[in-house]
C-alpha cells in the first residue's frame, strides 16, 4: 500500500482547525456589555458588582496596565435555542499562546457569588443546559488587567513591572461577548480527534497500531460533511468507537495525573494579584470537580488556602466541600512552595510547621508528601527537616531543567545530610503543567528511567499563573487514555495514592546522597540582596524575639505574644516563595518586601526590646547588662542569659607601613593591609600560620560583565568569568580607630557609576577580622564579587546549610563538579586541611564560589573563594540592586567547623545591651557541649506554658552533652517539628534531674518539649 500518512495528517489539522473546531459553537448572538474601571487598587466584590456602569464594545479597549475592571454582561437566550446547551463566550482580549501572564477574570452572579474563572485557555460560562429558551443572561465579571511581562520575546527591559512606572496605557481590546449554543457531540469529536492524531504521530510508522488510527481517522473524515458538521459529528465518532476501545498493554506506563495550577504567589505581579489569582483558579476548579466525576484536583501551599479564605469566602465555602469530599487535595503541607537554599534552619522547619498546621487545623488532613515542583535546588539538610514534619515523601520537577547533567532517577531515595532518606519522585513528563497533550504523554513513558523495576509517574495536569487550571479539555482527553493501545494509562490519581502504590512497587529505589542541586539560576542567590538582607534579619530577630520573650514569660510572667510571632512568622514564611527570596519577581514585589521586612524588624525590636526590659528590671538600678542570643557564650556572657558588662583589657594595636598600608594586630590575629587596602597576610598566632596566599590579595573587589543568555535575575552563565576587572586603586586607606579595643582601617574606591567604603577590623580577644563593605551600587550587567585567595590545599570544602553542613568539591573534574560554579552558603564557608583550616563568615551573602590553582612559584594549592556581593540585572526588575547597600564579611584564620558555627552565629547575633537592676539572667537551657547548638527557645504553639528547645549536633561528628534548666523539670519528651510526641528521634534523649542528656548523631536534630514543674 503507498504511504499516505502525510496527506492524512495534513488533513486531519487542517479540517480540525478549519471546521470542526468552530463548529462546537455553531450560532451566537451578542451580548451587551458595559464597563466601571476601578480607580486604583481591587475593591471589594460589592463595591464592584455596585458601581455606575458605561457603555463598552467589542473591539473596545480597556485596561491600564494592573487596573481592574467591572463588566456587566447581559442578554436574553433566543426562543429558539429551547432544549439546546447555551454558554457565553467571554474573550478579554486573550492571547491564546500563552495559557496564562496576562489578563484575567472572574465571573459573579448578580447576587455576588464567583462563578468560575475566565482564562486564556477557559472562555466559557455555562448559562443553561437544556436552555428554556427566552431567559435573561446578567454576569459580572471582575477583569484585571495584568500586562504581559514575559513574552514570547522573552527578558526585554520592561517598565510595567511596578504601577508606579507601568504608565496607563490600555493593554488589551474586547474580543469576543456572545452568548452561543454549545455542541457537545462536536466538542466530543474533537477531543476524539486530538487524542488519537497525537498518540498517532508517537507511534512507530512500521507498527500496526499507527496504521489502525491512521485508516480511522480517514474514516471519521470521510464521515463529516463539511457544510454540515454538526449534523454529521455523530457519526464521525462512530467511526473511531472502535480504536478508542482497544486496551492499553499490559507492560503500558501508568501515569497518576492530578489536576494542578502552579501558582506562584508572588512573581510578574505582585501578592495582592496572586489573592485573586488564586480565588479565580480555585473556583474554576471547585466548578470542574462538580462537572466531572472522575476529576482530582490538588492544591500547595496553605498561605493560598489563607488568601481564599479571608478574601473570597464563598470561594472557600466550595474549597472546603471538595476537600471534605476527599476530591480537592491539599498538597505539600507548607506554608508556601519556598526556596530551600536560603532560608534558614528554624524557617525551613517552619514552612512545615504552619503548613500542616494550617492543613489539619482547617481540613483534619495531614500531607505526608513535600510538594515543590518549581523551586530552584534542594539542600541536604532537607530531607531531615520533612522527616521532622512527619512527612515521608517528596515531589519536584525542576531539577529537569539542570542546564548541563540530565539527573539519573525518576524515582530514588534522597540522602540528606545527616542520613535522612526521602522516597522522591521527578515526573519524567517534564512539566507541572502538563495538559494531556499525546506527545507529553509518550514523553513520560520513553523518558521515565526506572523502567523495568517501576512503572508508575505523576503528572501535575494544568495551567497555573493565571491559567485557571486544568481544563475540561484535559479531563475529556485524560478519560480517553485511561486504557488506549500504544499510550501510557493515564487516571486521575491523589498525590498521597501515587506515592503510594510508587513506593509499593519499588522496594529497593536508587540512592541519590547530598544535594539536589539545580544547574540554572544560580545567580537567585545574589540578586535582590535586601530583599536576601530582609529575610536572614527578620529570621535573627525572630530567634532572638521568642528566646526573649520565653525567658521573659517563664521569669517574670509577661505575656508571651503568641498571635504576633504567628503572623510575623507566616510573613517571613511567604516572602520566602521561591520568586520573591530568589529575587526573581518584579520592582513592585521587592519594593513592597522591603517595606515589609522594614516594618517586621521595628515588630521585633519592639517585643525584643519589651522582654529585656522586664529581664533587666528597674532602669534605676543602672547596672548595664549584657544580652546574648547566640547559641555559644561570649564575653562571659552564656548564651541565651545576660550578664552585667564588663570591659575587657584591649590589646589592639594597628602601626603603619611604609607602602601607605597599616599593620593591625591583637595578639591572636596579625593583618597586613597594603597601601591599597588589600589584605596581603592574615596570620594566625596560635599555629603561627599564614592564611593567605603568597602573592595572593584578599578583600579583593572584582567585577565582571554579567549578561546571560536568558533568565536575566535568575541566571549567571559560566562565561561571566571570561573578562574580569580587579578593582585594586584606593581613593583613600586610613586608620579609622587606633584601639586598644578595636583597630579598624577604612578603605575607599570607585568604579563606573558606583563607590565603595569597606572598614576592616580586628577587636581585642576576637580571631576574626571584620570587613564591613557599603556600597553606592550604579551598575547595569555587573557581577561584584569578594575574594579571599587562601593558601589552603583541599580538595573539598563545607558551606552551611539548615542544621549543618554540606560538602562541595574546589575542583572541576566532572561535569556535575563543574556545574556547580555558583553555591549557597548560610553564615559560612570553611576549607581545611587537616588540622588546620579558614572560615568565611558572613551574615547575609548567599552566593559564593570557590575555585583552586597552583602556583607557579612554589608549587602550592590556592584556594579562593568569593563572596557574590551584588548583581544588576535589568529583567524583570530593570533596576535591580541600584543605589545604597551594606554587607558584612569576616575571615576567620585557625578556625575549626565548630569556629566557624560560632562565629556564623555571632555575627548575626550581635550582644544588646539594657540598663536595669538585674545582676544577670540566667539562661532558660544551657547545653555542656560546643557541637549541640540550640535552633530555637521558645514557648509551646499550643499556649501551654511548655518550653520547646530545638538542638542539632553542628559538626558533623556524634556529640553527647546535658542540655540542663535553669527551671525545676517536671517532663521532658521528643517532639516532632510541630510539637508533638514522637519516637523518630535516633539519637538518645534521657530526662535526668532538671535537664536531658542528649547524644545526637552527625546533624541529628531534636526537638524538646519541656513541662516545667508548676
Ligand atoms: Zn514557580
Amino acid at each position: 500500500m503507498h504511504d499516505d500518512r502525510t496527506l492524512v495528517e495534513a488533513r486531519l489539522k487542517r479540517v480540525l482547525e478549519e471546521r470542526i473546531r468552530p463548529a462546537v459553537y455553531p450560532e451566537s448572538v451578542p451580548l451587551t456589555v458595559s464597563v466601571w474601571t476601578a480607580p486604583g487598587e481591587p475593591v471589594p466584590v460589592v463595591e464592584g458588582l455596585a458601581a455606575p456602569r458605561s457603555p463598552i464594545a467589542v473591539g473596545d479597549a480597556w485596561g491600564a496596565p494592573w487596573s481592574t475592571s467591572w463588566l456587566t454582561v447581559s442578554g436574553t437566550v433566543p426562543e429558539a435555542w429551547a432544549g439546546r446547551t447555551v454558554e457565553a463566550l467571554i474573550d478579554l482580549g486573550f492571547d491564546a499562546n500563552m495559557p496564562g501572564f496576562q489578563c484575567e477574570g472572574l465571573v459573579y452572579r448578580p447576587d455576588g457569588s464567583p462563578v468560575k474563572g475566565l482564562n486564556p485557555q477557559n472562555q466559557w460560562v455555562r448559562i443553561a443546559a437544556p436552555a428554556a429558551g427566552g431567559e435573561p443572561v446578567l454576569l459580572h465579571v471582575e477583569a484585571a488587567a495584568n500586562p504581559v511581562i514575559l513574552d514570547y520575546h522573552p527578558f526585554l527591559l520592561t517598565e510595567l513591572g511596578d504601577r508606579e512606572t507601568a504608565g496607563d496605557e490600555p493593554q488589551y481590546r474586547l474580543a469576543r461577548m456572545d452568548l452561543a449554543v454549545f455542541d457537545e457531540t462536536v466538542w466530543q469529536l474533537v477531543l476524539d480527534l486530538e487524542v488519537l492524531g497525537e498518540l498517532m504521530a508517537e507511534l512507530p510508522a512500521d507498527g500496526a497500531r499507527r496504521w489502525e488510527l491512521l485508516r480511522a481517522v480517514e474514516r471519521a473524515l470521510d464521515a463529516i460533511d463539511l457544510q454540515d458538521v454538526n449534523g454529521t459529528a455523530a457519526a464521525a465518532r462512530s467511526c473511531l468507537v472502535e480504536v478508542l476501545a482497544a486496551p492499553a498493554a499490559p507492560s503500558a506506563h501508568r501515569i497518576g495525573a492530578i489536576g494542578h495550577a502552579h501558582i506562584d504567589s508572588a512573581w510578574l505581579w505582585p501578592l495582592r494579584e496572586t489573592v485573586r489569582k488564586v480565588a479565580r483558579t480555585a473556583a474554576n476548579m471547585t466548578a470542574l470537580l462538580e462537572d466531572e466525576p472522575d476529576f482530582l484536583y490538588t492544591m500547595s501551599q496553605a498561605q493560598q488556602f489563607a488568601w481564599i479564605k479571608e478574601h473570597r469566602p464563598e470561594v472557600y465555602a466550595r474549597v472546603k466541600k471538595a476537600v471534605a469530599d476527599g476530591r480537592f487535595v491539599p498538597a505539600g503541607g507548607m506554608w508556601v512552595e519556598s526556596d530551600t537554599n536560603m532560608p534558614s534552619s528554624e524557617a525551613m522547619a517552619r514552612q512545615f510547621v504552619h503548613g500542616k498546621r494550617f492543613f489539619l487545623s482547617e481540613f483534619g488532613v495531614e500531607n505526608e508528601e513535600a510538594w515543590l515542583p518549581d523551586t530552584f535546588g534542594f539542600t541536604g539538610g532537607l530531607p531531615q527537616i520533612i522527616r521532622n514534619a512527619g512527612s515521608k515523601w517528596l515531589l519536584t520537577q525542576k531539577i529537569s531543567w539542570s542546564q548541563i547533567n540530565k539527573f539519573p532517577h525518576h524515582t530514588f531515595l534522597w540522602e540528606g545530610i545527616d542520613g535522612t532518606r526521602i522516597f522522591t519522585h521527578f515526573p519524567p513528563v517534564d512539566t507541572y503543567n502538563c495538559s494531556m497533550k499525546g506527545s507529553e504523554i509518550a514523553h513520560a513513558a520513553r523518558n521515565f528511567k526506572d523502567k523495568g523495576v517501576a512503572r508508575h509517574s505523576l503528572a501535575p495536569t494544568g495551567w497555573g499563573d493565571g491559567g485557571g487550571g486544568t481544563t475540561r479539555e484535559m479531563v475529556g482527553k485524560a478519560a480517553r487514555l485511561r486504557d488506549l493501545e500504544g499510550s501510557a494509562a493515564v487516571r486521575w490519581q491523589r498525590p498521597a495514592e501515587f506515592f503510594a502504590e510508587a513506593e509499593a512497587e519499588y522496594p529497593k529505589p536508587p540512592v541519590w546522597v547530598g544535594e539536589l542541586y539545580l544547574e540554572l539560576h544560580r545567580a537567585t542567590l545574589t540578586s535582590q540582596a535586601r530583599t536576601k538582607q530582609g529575610n536572614r534579619r527578620s529570621e535573627n530577630l525572630l530567634r532572638e524575639a521568642e528566646l526573649w520573650c520565653a525567658t521573659a514569660a517563664l521569669r517574670t510572667g509577661l505575656a508571651y505574644p503568641y498571635e504576633r510571632l504567628d503572623r510575623i512568622w507566616k510573613t517571613v514564611l511567604l516572602h520566602q516563595f521561591h520568586d520573591i527570596l530568589p529575587g526573581s519577581s518584579i520592582a513592585w514585589v521587592h519594593r513592597e518586601a522591603e517595606a515589609t521586612y522594614a516594618g517586621l524588624a521595628a515588630e521585633l525590636e519592639e517585643l525584643i526590646g519589651a522582654a529585656q526590659r522586664a529581664l533587666a528590671g528597674d532602669p534605676a538600678g543602672g547596672r548595664e547588662l549584657v544580652f546574648n542570643g547566640a547559641p555559644h557564650g561570649r564575653s562571659a556572657v552564656p548564651a541565651g542569659g545576660a550578664a552585667v558588662a564588663v570591659a575587657g583589657p584591649g590589646d589592639c594595636a594597628v602601626t603603619a607601613r611604609e607602602d601607605g598600608g597599616f599593620v593591625l594586630d591583637n595578639g591572636l590575629l596579625r593583618v597586613v593591609v597594603d597601601g591599597d587596602g588589600l589584605v596581603v597576610s592574615a596570620v594566625d598566632a596560635a599555629s603561627g600560620r599564614e592564611a593567605v596566599a603568597p602573592g595572593g590579595r584578599a578583600n579583593l573587589l572584582q567585577l565582571h560583565p554579567d549578561f546571560p543568555n536568558m533568565w536575566d535575575a535568575w541566571d549567571v552563565d559560566q562565561f561571566y568569568r571570561n573578562t574580569v576587572t580587579d578593582l585594586v586603586a584606593a581613593d583613600e586607606v586610613a586608620v579609622l580607630t587606633e584601639g586598644p579595643a578595636e583597630v579598624a582601617v577604612r578603605v575607599a574606591r570607585s568604579f563606573g557609576s558606583s563607590t565603595v567604603t569597606q572598614t576592616l577590623t580586628l577587636r581585642a580577644g576576637s580571631g576574626r577580622l571584620d570587613i564591613d563593605t557599603e556600597v553606592d551600587w550604579h551598575e547595569a550587567e555587573k557581577f561584584l564579587k569578594l575574594a579571599f585567595p587562601l593558601d589552603v590545599h583541599t580538595e573539598r570544602y563545607a558551606a552551611e546549610t539548615q542544621f549543618g553542613h554540606q560538602f562541595r568539591p574546589t575542583h572541576t573534574n566532572t561535569s556535575w563538579d563543574a556545574a556547580k560554579f555558583e553555591a549557597c552558603n548560610h553564615r559560612f564557608v570553611h576549607l581545611a586541611e587537616p588540622g588546620w583550616g579558614v572560615a568565611l563568615v558572613t551574615p547575609s551573602t548567599y552566593g559564593h564560589d570557590v575555585t583552586r590553582a597552583v602556583r607557579a612559584e612554589d608549587g602550592g594549592t590556592t584556594t579562593t573563594v568569593r563572596f557574590s556581593l551584588l548583581r544588576a540585572p535589568r529583567f524583570p526588575d530593570p533596576r535591580t540592586d541600584q543605589g545604597q547597600h551594606r554587607f558584612r564579611h569576616s575571615l576567620v584564620p585557625g578556625a575549626e567547623i565548630g569556629d566557624a558555627v560560632r562565629e556564623g552565629y555571632a555575627v548575626g547575633l550581635p550582644e544588646r545591651r539594657v540598663t536595669g537592676s538585674a545582676e544577670a539572667v540566667r539562661p532558660l537551657v544551657e547545653l555542656d557541649q560546643d557541637a549541640l547548638v540550640v535552633s530555637a527557645v521558645k514557648l509551646a504553639d499550643d499556649g501551654s506554658g511548655d518550653l520547646v528547645v530545638r538542638v542539632y549536633e553542628s559538626g558533623g561528628g556524634r556529640a553527647r552533652g546535658r542540655l540542663a534548666t535553669s527551671f525545676a523539670l517536671a517532663a521532658a519528651v521528643p517532639c516532632d517539628l510541630l510539637e508533638r510526641p514522637w519516637d523518630g528521634t535516633r539519637g538518645e534523649v534521657v530526662a535526668d534531674g532538671d535537664g536531658v542528656r542528649l547524644a545526637l548523631r552527625p546533624f541529628e536534630l531534636v526537638t524538646l518539649r519541656l513541662t516545667p514543674a508548676r
